[in-house]
């Protein structure tokens, strides 16, 4: 039984029980009541000071994932006929450690690799512990869901601010003015950015007095709760962003105040962007001159303002240049690091210091991956080139992965290669709760505890919260015997390991027993007392203790964001190169692609531009065994505008068949003059029932729908980051069967 008896109102068999939502960034509060160890409801935690009662449907879902039917409970082994058998937890891990060491001490630890699915930044074990794994194993083959999201947000900030970690985010409660590019924070609730009930917050802003203005090719639900939604073409934010910079530059607009002390190549911004006008812009973006003058001159002209862009910035070949344009802005309408701008947080168990003092994995382009030439960043290569390291011959190909927590034949850019380099593997160990359309092609599926029936304590999204707080997430439930956390699992995975190692064989007991020891309440009990709320604090909040974290059994409200600039920097003297020569290099690629898409006539053959799309109710692929989240109608479609619609014959409710020189599959279409002309947008994560060896999650595979990742190209990148580029695929649109 959990052991946070402050945490816990008990009456016989009952129990409610405070603790955070571990499902998305936005980790709203949640009373969990419990009768006789089974969950009966899950609502929103009104008196925590942050999500303030707030939760979205997921949150309440969390349940379901506890009592799935269909989750995994034990260790699984694949027969040779593909069916699964029970192994013990011992076998299990014994087999894994064998196998992983056989194949590294044969063919080198790059041998093998690891892919790290989102859902490891909601669990204090899989971030302290996989890259100690990574060590033990001696492989560079490091690879995770970040390089098809946010990459370009990482090595920016790493490039500019001196760590992965220190993420700029929106001052949401106190701006004036913000600008959406390329996001839908009502639906993701914040993404990197920890904002939970997005939509009040939102609300507020416009209530007291503010604007939100939204640049997306769809009119999404935050352009919904929006002053002004301004259609922007797929993949073309580069070029509309770096024009908003000319008119800032070339109008004599900037006012980069506090920043000139800390910032440099301020002076190198405006030849950059000297011949990229806001006419040049409107013709390859949609997005009339005068508009783009408009958005620039109010950007500058606001008392508080902050400019946030999300996946259709950072999913485009252009990620990392559009991004450093979104900082731009930012930083030259003095909004970097100003109440109401774009502001570092102050997380109490500090995740940029602690990583930098831990690994020594920051780097970028210390190496590059052995196919592609792609890059390393912070020791981690681009998922998009994964299936190539799997799949093709010589020294150093990819034998063996740990899947941990991922679903990349559903998740990465071409499903279809992916799911050949998973079966073409010599052993592959994954991490999950479900056998899916991934980890069928495993040999052992490890499966976890869900979060509810372990503690937690938040590393992660403190760190990109807009205010301060800090939580410890007591367990709701008794784990089912002999289950194990991610934590137990991957230390005696770890001891495993290292037992095999020569290098550690002789520490490997006494390491293994000092992190049973330490972690994760002594160590995270000596990370706040270091942290900037504990001994040396000078702040309001001293002396932060895991007993005080543990006692405010709402979470611990640390108050606003506050400046920290130029002392939070963690680059070479505490400064910021704006004109950093990673982004100058790339530069030119960015203007000759402008010349290029001016004089372009779109592709007959693929004559639309494919965008995404999320919806509350889902989180990418692995919550779709919930009958609770996917009740109702079907959330896959193909959302299209009228004209397209009545060009190719289709009508609402339709079929289509939507391809790419990738591959193809079939669509409900669904008409709505939401899309700009000549894009279209469905939602990933969804194509269950495909082909090949039976999945655990049954609901998941009879909700139909197709993986539109099936359709997407992995050698569409941002050269510089690695991030896929899922975002302005060209494609077509075919009537189908029906
Ligand atoms: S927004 Fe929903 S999924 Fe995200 S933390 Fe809150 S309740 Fe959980």
């Amino acid at each position: 039984m959990p052991e946070d008896a402050d945490h816990a109102d008990r009456a016989g068999n009952r129990r409610t029980v405070h603790r955070s939502c571990s499902l998305c960034e936005a980790s709203c509060g949640l009373v969990v009541d419990v009768v006789d160890n089974q969950v009966v409801s899950i609502r929103g935690d009104e008196a925590d000071p942050f999500s303030r009662g707030y939760l979205c449907p997921k949150g309440v879902a969390l349940q379901d994932l506890v009592a799935d039917p269909d989750r995994l409970h034990a260790p699984v082994r694949r027969r040779a006929d593909g069916t699964w058998e029970p192994i013990g937890w011992d076998d299990a891990l014994d087999l894994v450690a064998d196998e992983l060491t056989r194949i590294r001490d044969r063919d080198g630890g790059d041998a093998i690799a690891l892919y790290l699915g989102n859902p490891i930044t909601h669990g204090w074990a899989p971030v302290t512990f996989i890259p100690m794994l990574i060590d033990a194993l001696g492989t560079r083959g490091r690879y995770s869901a970040a390089s098809v999201d946010q990459q370009p947000q990482h090595l920016l900030a790493y490039l500019l601010f001196g760590s992965p970690l220190l993420l700029p985010v929106p001052d949401i409660d106190r701006t004036d003015l913000l600008l959406v590019v390329g996001g839908n924070p009502v639906v993701s609730n914040g993404s990197i950015m920890t904002a939970p009930d997005m939509r009040r917050r939102l609300g507020d802003l416009r209530r007291r007095g503010g604007r939100l203005v939204v640049l997306d090719p769809r009119r999404t639900e935050t352009a919904d709760v929006a002053d002004e939604h301004v259609a922007v073409r797929p993949g073309t934010d580069v070029w509309l962003l770096a024009a908003m910079v000319q008119v800032i530059t070339s109008e004599g607009l900037g006012h980069p105040g506090r920043a000139r002390q800390f910032v440099d190549g301020l002076d190198r911004v405006p030849e950059l962007v000297r011949d990229v006008t806001p006419e040049r812009a409107a013709v390859v973006t949609g997005v009339p001159a005068e508009v783009i003058r408009r958005l620039a001159r109010d950007l500058a002209a606001a008392r508080r303002a902050a400019v946030y862009g999300r996946l259709g910035v950072t999913q485009s070949v252009y990620g990392t240049a559009a991004y450093w344009l979104v900082h731009c802005l930012n930083i030259l309408t003095g909004r970097l690091d100003e109440i109401g701008g774009v502001m570092f947080a102050t997380p109490a168990f500090d995740l940029p210091v602690i990583g930098a003092a831990t690994t020594d994995l920051i780097g970028y382009d210390r190496w590059r991956s052995r196919v592609r030439g792609i890059p390393e960043f912070a020791a981690e290569f681009p998922l998009a080139t994964l299936a190539d390291e799997i799949l093709t011959p010589g020294e150093g190909q990819v034998r063996a992965l740990v899947l941990y927590a991922g679903n990349p034949v559903l998740s990465a850019p071409d499903g279809r290669r992916m799911e050949d380099a998973l079966r073409d593997l010599e052993f592959c160990v994954a991490v999950d709760h479900y056998v899916t359309e991934s980890s069928r092609h495993a040999d052992v599926i490890l499966p976890p505890t869900t979060s509810l029936e372990r503690d937690e304590f938040d590393v992660v999204f403190p760190a990109v919260s807009v205010r301060n707080w800090a939580r410890w997430n007591p367990a709701a439930v008794r784990p089912g015997p002999g289950e194990l956390s991610d934590a137990e699992i991957l230390v005696a995975l770890l001891g495993r390991v290292w037992r095999r190692t020569p290098r550690f064989r002789r520490t490997a007991g006494a390491r293994e027993a000092a992190l049973r020891r330490l972690f994760p309440r002594a160590f995270v009990a000596a990370a706040l007392r270091a942290g900037p709320y504990g001994l040396r604090s000078r702040g309001p909040v001293r002396g932060l203790s895991l007993r005080r974290v543990r006692r405010a059994v709402h979470g611990l409200d640390l108050g606003p964001l506050v400046r920290q600039l130029p002392g939070r920097l963690m680059t070479e003297g505490s400064r910021i190169d704006l004109a950093h020569p990673v982004v100058l290099a790339d530069w030119p690629r960015v203007l000759a692609g402008l010349a290029a898409a001016e004089q372009s006539v779109p592709a007959v053959e693929y004559d639309l531009l494919l965008i995404g799309r999320r919806h509350l109710r889902t989180n990418n692929s692995w919550m779709h065994n919930s009958a609770r989240l996917t009740k109702g109608r079907s959330r896959f479609t193909m959302q299209m505008h009228p004209d397209d619609a009545v060009e190719r014959g289709l009508l609402d409710g339709g079929t289509a068949v939507l391809s790419s020189p990738i591959g193809s599959i079939e669509v409900p279409v669904e008409v709505t003059d939401r899309l700009m002309r000549g894009v279209v947008s469905v939602p990933h994560g969804f194509g269950h029932d495909r082909d090949g060896p039976p999945t655990s999650w049954r609901r998941a595979a009879a909700l139909g729908g197709a993986s539109v990742n099936d359709v997407t190209d992995s050698a569409r990148i941002d050269p510089v980051s690695g991030n896929a580029a899922v975002q302005g695929v060209p494609v077509r649109v075919d009537p189908g069967r029906s």
